[in-house]
């Protein structure tokens, strides 16, 4: 969104208020974005701080995103804010500066399309999950745990022991009932917590 502060350009201290409806199609390309639901909300305030544009607010867009665990879709609303500077000249100042990444206004516009962006980016979770105990999917058959039960018998083995359920099995110990029923109940206690 590229906004126009002509209205407050020489006046510091001068400040406005814009909300407005952007498109957020530049999130389809995130992994985990199954599709954006709407338009991205937009609420700032940008300030002439007299060194430069001060451009504060928040915003929030609803998608649907894919759960790392089962692969479910599930909807969500993303939200972040923003408190951001742009120069009014571009800066070439002492080494820091250049280590720093400055946002610089363009003649009487600022564009905060990147600063949108990355805020929007940044709100993400690092995991996406449907729900904390999301049980995921079965390793041996791939079906999605919480659909209930998938009949592989060792589920809720630790993928890193699954070499040494292989072992069990071949053992005659493991293969009795008992050690079974152990694993089922172990599993139902599982969805119980879910609810
Ligand atoms: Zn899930
Ligand atoms: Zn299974």
């Amino acid at each position: 969104m590229r906004l126009n502060i002509s209205g407050i350009q020489g006046r510091e201290g001068a400040s406005f208020r814009v909300r407005r409806h952007l498109p957020g199609d530049f999130l389809n390309t995130v992994p985990e974005v199954i599709q954006v639901l709407g338009p991205i909300a937009a609420d700032l305030k940008v300030t002439n701080t007299g060194d430069a544009y001060l451009v504060a607010g928040s915003f929030s867009v609803d998608v649907q995103l894919r759960c790392s665990r089962c692969l479910e879709p599930l909807n969500t609303t993303l939200e972040a804010s923003c408190e951001e500077e742009f120069l009014k000249t571009p800066h070439f100042g002492d080494e820091e500066d250049l280590l720093e990444e400055h946002y610089v206004a363009e003649g009487n516009e600022l564009d905060t399309t990147n600063l949108i962006r990355e805020a929007l980016l940044i709100s993400l979770p690092m995991k996406v999950v449907c729900s904390p105990d999301c049980p995921g999917l079965c390793p041996s058959c791939g079906e999605p745990l919480a659909a209930g039960e998938c009949g592989c018998p060792s589920t809720d083995i630790d993928i890193r022991l699954a070499p040494l359920s292989k072992l069990l099995e071949l053992s005659p110990q493991a293969a009795t009932p008992e050690r079974r029923k152990d694993h089922g109940i172990t599993q139902e206690k599982t969805f119980q917590s879910k609810d």
